[in-house]
Order: C-alpha cells, then sequence, then structure tokens
C-alpha cells in the first residue's frame, strides 16, 4: 500500500448531491464513511467499528484507496476489497453489486487466532467482524430490537408479561453489549450492567441508552432492588470487572433473576483478566499474547462458573452469543455448557420464517425520512402489534448515531414489500434521498455457527458452512448493491461464517426489480436452510409462502 495517510474523523455526506457517478456507489461510500464516524464507531481513530477490533477497512490507507476507488467506479464495474483493502476492480453489469467484499476468511486448519495474528500483524488482513467490514453498521439500535426481543422471549419463559420486578446481571456495555440497559427498561425490567470501561459507561449514559451509574457493589443492589420492589424500568452501570463481581453478586446471594453478557469474549485479547490494570490493557497483550489470553481465559472460567451457579440458585441464564461458555472451557471449566445459547432458546423459531434483523438508513441524513418510513411501516404491517410496540418505543427512545436508521425483525414475505414502498417513496419524492436497505449478518439463513446462530440444530448440521456461501452466491445473482462473505464474526476466529447483503431503493424501476429479488430470496434462504434441518415452523411456512424446496422432508 503506498498510502501513508493517519486517523481523522469521518462523517458520511448528506443529501441528494452525488460524490460519485451512481447511487449504489454513492450508498457504500456513504455507509464506510458512517461506520467510522466517531458518534457511531467505537474507537475509529483505530478503524475500529464494534466487538473487539472489527473494522471497516484494513488501514487509513486502505481506507482512502476505498473511496478513491469507489468515486471513480462506474455503474457497470464492481469494486474487490479483501479483508478491508480494495484489490481489484472488474467489468461487470449493471445486476452485479458494485462492491464484493471478503473479510478474514482463511482454510480450515489455518483458521486460529494466533494465526489469524500473525497475518494481521503482517498487514495481510482484518478483522471484519459481521457489519464493521461490510458497512452496515448503524451503531448500537442495530442490536437494540433483537436484544429487545430475546429479552421479551425471557420474560416469556419466565411466565411473565414483562421483567417488571425483575433483576437482570449482565456484562459488557460496547457497541452491541450496550444496548442491553435499554432493551431490558424496554421491558419493564431492572438491569445491572458491569463493565471494566469507565468511558463505555458514560457513553451509554450519553446516548440514553443506560440510566445511571453505581458507586459500587452495595450501591448498585440498593438501587436494583428499590427499583424491582416499585416494578420500575432502570438500569444501572457499574465500573468493575465481571470476573470478579459475578462471583461476588452470587456470594452475596444478590436477588438475581435473569444472567447473561455481552463483554468481547470471543477475542480473549478483548476480554479484561481480573486481576489486570485496565489502564495498561492495550501494553500487556501486546507483550505477552499467549499469557494474556491464558489470564483472560482463567477469568472467563470465573466468570462462567459463577453464571452457572446463579443458574442452579433458579435464575435464568444464557449465552448472548459472544463464545464465553467455550473460552470458559479452555480456561479450565468443564461446566460451561450447563446454560444455553440465546438462538436455540429464544430465537430459532423467527428463524424459522426467515425472520431476522433488518434495516435501513437514510442517505439524506435526515431524521424525516426515518419517521416516514417508520409510519410506512405501521401501514404495511397494520396486523402486528409487537411490530408497532417495537417502532413506536423505538421512535421515541433511539437516539441516531451517524445517519439515521432504523432495524426491525421482518421475514420472508414481509422484506420486500417494505423495500418496494421505501423505492416508491423515494420515487415519488415522499423521502428526500434514497435509502440503503441491510441486514446483520446474524440472520436466518446467512451463518453458520454452531456456538451461536446453529446451535444445537435439530438435523446436527450446526457446522455445516455452504449455507452462507449459498447466500453470497445468491445474494449477487439477485441484484443486491454490495455482498459480503465474512469468517469469525461475532464468536471469533475458527468459528463462524457468515454473509452480508446491502441494497439501494433510489427510486428507479431497476432498484425495484434488484429489491424484490433480494429481499425475496435472501430470508427465503432462512427458511429453506431451517426446512432442510427438519424445523415444523420452517416447513408449514414454506407451504404457506410458496417457498420451493426440491427434496423438502415429509
Ligand atoms: P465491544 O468490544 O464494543 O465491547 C465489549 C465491552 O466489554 C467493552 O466495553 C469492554 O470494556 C468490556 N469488557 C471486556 N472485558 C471485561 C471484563 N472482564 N469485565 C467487564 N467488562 C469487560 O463489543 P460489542 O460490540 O459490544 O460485542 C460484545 C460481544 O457480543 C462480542 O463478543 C460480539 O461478538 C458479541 N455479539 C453478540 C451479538 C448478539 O446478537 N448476541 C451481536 C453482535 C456481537
Amino acid at each position: 500500500m503506498t498510502e501513508t495517510s493517519g486517523p481523522r474523523p469521518v462523517r458520511a455526506y448528506r443529501g441528494t448531491q452525488l460524490n460519485t457517478k451512481g447511487w449504489q456507489q454513492e450508498a457504500a461510500l456513504r455507509m464506510l464513511q458512517n461506520n467510522l464516524d466517531p458518534e457511531v464507531a467505537e474507537h475509529p481513530d483505530d478503524l475500529v467499528v464494534y466487538g473487539g477490533t472489527g473494522r471497516a477497512a484494513r488501514s487509513w490507507g486502505a481506507y482512502d484507496a476505498i473511496v478513491r476507488e469507489l468515486k471513480q467506479l462506474e455503474d457497470d464495474e464492481t469494486l474487490l476489497v479483501q479483508s478491508g483493502k480494495p484489490v481489484g476492480v472488474m467489468r461487470t453489469n449493471e445486476w452485479a453489486p458494485r462492491v464484493l467484499i471478503a473479510n478474514s476468511n482463511l482454510v480450515g486448519d489455518w483458521a486460529t487466532w494466533p494465526e489469524f495474528r500473525r497475518l494481521e500483524a503482517e498487514g495481510l488482513m482484518m478483522y471484519g467482524q459481521m457489519t464493521a467490514g461490510s458497512w452496515i453498521y448503524i451503531g448500537t439500535q442495530g442490536i437494540l430490537q433483537g436484544t429487545f426481543e430475546t429479552f421479551a422471549a425471557v420474560a416469556r419463559t419466565l411466565g411473565r408479561e414483562s421483567l417488571a420486578g425483575t433483576i437482570t446481571l449482565t456484562a459488557g456495555l460496547g457497541g452491541m453489549g450496550g444496548a442491553q440497559p435499554l432493551a431490558v427498561t424496554m421491558n419493564d425490567g431492572v438491569a445491572i450492567c458491569v463493565d471494566v470501561d469507565r468511558s463505555r459507561i458514560d457513553r451509554r449514559i450519553e446516548h440514553r441508552y443506560l440510566d445511571v451509574l453505581a458507586d459500587d457493589i452495595d450501591d448498585v443492589l440498593t438501587k436494583a432492588v428499590a427499583a424491582r420492589d416499585e416494578g420500575r424500568g432502570l438500569s444501572i452501570g457499574l465500573h468493575a470487572n465481571a470476573a470478579d463481581v459475578f462471583p461476588q453478586l452470587l456470594e452475596m446471594q444478590a436477588p438475581i433473576d435473569i444472567v447473561t453478557d455481552q463483554t468481547s469474549a470471543h477475542d480473549p485479547l478483548a476480554y479484561l483478566p481480573s486481576g489486570y490494570s485496565f489502564d495498561t490493557w492495550s501494553t500487556d497483550r501486546e507483550r505477552d499474547a499467549e499469557q494474556f489470553t491464558a489470564d483472560a481465559r482463567a477469568s472467563m472460567a470465573k466468570h462462567v462458573e459463577a453464571m452457572v451457579g446463579f443458574q442452579k440458585a433458579g435464575a435464568e441464564v444464557f449465552d448472548y452469543g459472544n463464545s464465553i461458555r467455550a473460552e470458559a472451557v479452555l480456561g479450565g471449566f468443564d461446566d460451561a455448557f450447563a446454560f444455553p445459547g440465546f438462538v436455540p432458546a429464544y430465537i430459532r423459531p423467527l428463524f424459522c420464517e426467515g425472520k431476522g434483523p433488518f434495516r435501513w438508513a437514510a442517505l439524506s441524513g435526515d431524521p424525516a425520512d426515518i419517521a416516514a418510513t417508520d409510519r410506512a411501516i405501521l401501514e404495511l404491517f397494520p396486523e402486528d402489534e409487537h411490530l408497532r410496540r417495537w417502532i413506536t418505543l423505538a421512535g421515541e427512545r433511539v437516539q441516531f448515531q451517524g445517519l439515521p436508521a432504523r432495524i426491525c425483525w421482518l421475514g420472508a414475505g414481509e422484506r420486500h414489500r417494505a423495500g418496494l414502498k421505501f423505492n416508491e417513496m423515494v420515487a415519488s419524492g415522499e423521502l428526500s434521498a434514497p435509502v440503503v436497505i441491510g441486514r446483520d449478518h446474524l440472520d436466518s439463513g446467512s451463518v453458520a455457527s454452531p456456538y451461536r446462530e446453529t446451535e444445537a440444530m435439530k438435523d446436527g448440521s450446526d457446522a455445516i458452512a455452504d449455507w452462507p456461501l449459498l447466500n453470497a452466491l445468491v445474494n449477487t445473482a439477485s441484484g443486491a448493491s454490495w455482498v459480503s462473505l465474512h469468517h469469525g464474526g461475532g464468536v471469533g476466529i475458527g468459528r463462524s461464517i457468515h454473509a452480508g447483503q446491502v441494497t439501494v431503493a433510489d427510486g428507479t424501476e431497476l432498484a425495484a426489480q434488484k429489491l424484490e429479488r433480494v429481499l425475496s430470496n435472501d430470508p427465503e434462504m432462512g427458511v429453506i436452510r431451517h426446512v432442510d434441518a427438519g424445523y415444523d415452523e420452517a416447513i408449514d411456512f414454506a407451504e404457506s409462502h410458496h417457498v420451493a424446496v426440491p427434496m423438502r422432508r415429509q
């Protein structure tokens, strides 16, 4: 790489003026910039968007080169991005994606953190996480509805209508984990959220995701119990190490009803071991990555042992998709898988209908555009009470980070209707500029991840990664604006393969044709994947929605 540029604040272009040769290129450019907006990214100077070291580009030089290429890219060309670096521009056609992205992929036997880190240090790769390296991260809101849905499902499991009168204990207030406090209070519960990084606690309070900070462990319990007894929702930050605090709270027999965790446990260098100072974290892990990894895993073993202790004491406990159980086993705690992952526990029935985190962003930068799309969603799906509750709460309580955006879980048979409606609204001028429509890689048919999305599949097919590969291919063949294929997101290197797509609604007839295909085929992959695994809900759904599955099991 020839460029030697460095960090600087990045903010997405806004308005209707093109800086590129077409809206698809413009959308990719604005969403890349948006991922690095200091309001959006957790550590923008390092190009880190969220999820440990999930990056948007490999280096600042690579970032500049991607921007330059996107500005020159024609409507029948495709830019190739390999682990955050632009490596080629190909003549394709106008139905082809404008950008194809592959991040962090390694051949099976080499798919380990040490090998990945060696290649990263050589400047040959970057960690793309899920929506960091695929340019469709929209801030903490991106996970908020999923977290809200998950906690609503937890309440139902406990035989309750809401979380009112319960206390949830969790850790991690980073890019994704920061959604937990608001998701719990939106369900009327009390949340205790532990983080070693005081700046993350302050950021969540500033963004209105977290309510208050406690002085210490006694103060946190006093505040939590008082709010619980009044049936009042409240989220409380505690500045401490979870590996210390979880066992202490267990020892104190704290009245905790629900326990989970969203520290960046998938990457042992992004989990601060007990006894280490936060201030010297980055130098300590660089000095001796192996020792640091061993100490982090030993701490995770203590942390998870306490979670199992809470489970034995009667609490509802689940892994929230960060591999902490697998890391705890490596740290010496054999009983870590005593509690389930959140997908088999609460989410899989939604995946059977192709439901997952659908999202869109207004390229105008105007919040009024999102307000108009919110109204459109309510008009399109008037019978869905749960969706109405979410859209209404989100409109009231979610502060935008970067370009205004919205997320809501929609499934097969629904997403293309929303996409076509938004495209019409762009064409008619009801929206002031085009909208990009994408999703998380954490979706029903786009990921193989045996500790998370595909944990405990009915037919034992947890580790089969053909599905996300087919998903990327089908989205490429259907007209998506950019398509990405990643390894290791969410749960870490060696543990997942996943794909993403983003498609632009620019108000044209061509966009309508692409949106109809992509937003039908993409969620239908989820239905097909679950039909193939033998889920009755998916089989019924495929039948009633005419999803073609050649060898459907009877
Ligand atoms: P992040 O890196 O932005 O934040 C992690 C937070 O954990 C940081 O604030 C850090 O200070 C804190 N932390 C680290 N060690 C700690 C310790 N010992 N005690 C207390 N706090 C500690 O990551 P993120 O984007 O919030 O993601 C968190 C995890 O969730 C990742 O493993 C990610 O892959 C996973 N994830 C889950 C989902 C899901 O749907 N469940 C989705 C995306 C990501």
